[in-house]
């Protein structure tokens, strides 16, 4: 099996752009992806609408997919999909193996880990109830807006994800109720005026106690919270339940033991601003990488990606540039260029 320059562990934005940079520093990849398809958790929020990505001023998630792994692929890197990657090691000629769940061995000179938020597993409400809600209207995460269209439609959660989904739906649900454990919300300033200043009934210090069920026990037909400042309860019908209180991360690989990475709250990689770990030849970008001053957004991911890369270059031939040349000027990009103006000329 051909030894590539870099391995990128998970097909996230990440990765992807680490793929695309790569290819514009000459770099030989392959992206090793557990699942089925690129794009990582975007595909958590297809139909979200994502604004703060430079030079896209808006679009879904499934179109900023689309966007990404077309640019992920422009210099053709080995893609694997649907393997999970349980391990890695350092071999003794220098460089690394890879070993996927299923057992494959992959062999590269650099690694870039990009696995994001890991195993991604929203957190479920601390109470018991009938799993079915889970099939019928209790939901983690909003993949069809129109699913909510003049829906009664309560949010449990104060972070990002929660408050967001609350202003993406204010436009299409009949009701917005939101309610929060704490009197401050954990999300983005703006965002979160936003929703002060919109019609949603936002309730604070309060907490979710039990899930009512309909007559055949299959879905969610109210909620009972409690007031934790008068310890009062409440009862709040509802059409549709959606829980945005966090998700549980873990490292879902193990490394050589050898292999000494720095961790912050056992799972995020602590490392540079120029995307290094504590493990020489081994980078980390994107959500799993901690520095101080990083960006936990796709914008700060693909800054990560450009930074491991340049690096990479730099070990592997030291008397490379620091960084990439500006795309314009590159000349992996010369063809390219041709079919792009010629097509454009066409039109
Ligand atoms: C609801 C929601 C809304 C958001 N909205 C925005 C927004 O508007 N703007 C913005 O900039 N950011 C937003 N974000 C954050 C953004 O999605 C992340 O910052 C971004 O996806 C991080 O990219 P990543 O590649 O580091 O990680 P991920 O997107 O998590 O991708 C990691 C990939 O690695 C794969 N992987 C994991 N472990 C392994 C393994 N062991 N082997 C192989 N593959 C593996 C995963 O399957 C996944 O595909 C939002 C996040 C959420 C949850």
């Amino acid at each position: 099996m051909k030894v590539k320059d870099i391995t990128i562990i998970g097909g996230g934005p990440a990765g992807l752009y680490a793929a695309f940079y790569a290819g514009m520093r000459d770099l030989s990849v392959r992206i090793i992806e557990t699942k089925k398809t690129l794009g990582g958790k975007v595909h958590f929020y297809p139909e979200k609408m994502i604004w703060d990505v430079g030079g896209i001023p808006a679009a879904l998630g499934a179109e900023l997919i689309d966007q990404m792994v077309e640019q992920g692929m422009t210099f053709n890197p080995e893609v694997i999909l649907g393997q999970k990657v349980t391990t890695f090691t350092q071999v003794e000629q220098g460089g690394f193996k890879v070993i996927t769940a299923d057992g494959h061995q992959y062999f590269s000179k650099r690694i870039i880990i990009a696995t994001g938020g890991g195993l991604f597993n929203p957190k479920r409400l601390p109470l018991t109830y009938n799993a079915r809600f889970e099939e019928t209207n209790l939901h983690h995460s909003v993949y069809r807006r129109s699913h909510f269209r003049n829906k009664k439609v309560v949010i449990v959660g104060g972070g990002n994800t929660a408050v967001d989904w609350a202003n993406e739906l204010l436009g299409i649900a009949k009701e917005i109720h939101l309610i929060h454990r704490n009197e401050s919300f954990k999300a983005y300033e703006a965002a979160t005026r936003q929703l002060a200043a919109s019609r949603a009934k936002i309730y604070t210090h309060t907490l979710v106690k039990e899930l009512i069920p309909n007559i055949t026990g299959d879905r969610v037909r109210a909620i009972k919270m409690r007031k934790s400042k008068s310890n009062q309860d409440e009862h709040l019908e509802l059409d549709e339940l959606i829980v945005n209180i966090g998700f549980d991360n873990e490292l879902n690989f193990h490394h050589d033991p050898k292999l000494r990475f720095n961790l912050k709250e056992d799972y995020y990689i602590e490392g540079t601003a120029k995307a290094e770990t504590a493990v020489e030849g081994v980078y980390a970008i994107g959500d799993i990488l901690d520095f101080d001053g990083k960006v936990r957004l796709i914008a700060g991911a693909y800054s990560d990606a450009a930074n491991a890369v340049n690096q990479i270059k730099r070990s592997l031939d030291p008397k490379a540039a620091e960084k990439a040349q500006v795309s314009s000027h590159n000349h992996r990009f010369n063809q390219k260029n041709e079919e792009k103006r010629s097509r454009l000329f066409e039109e």
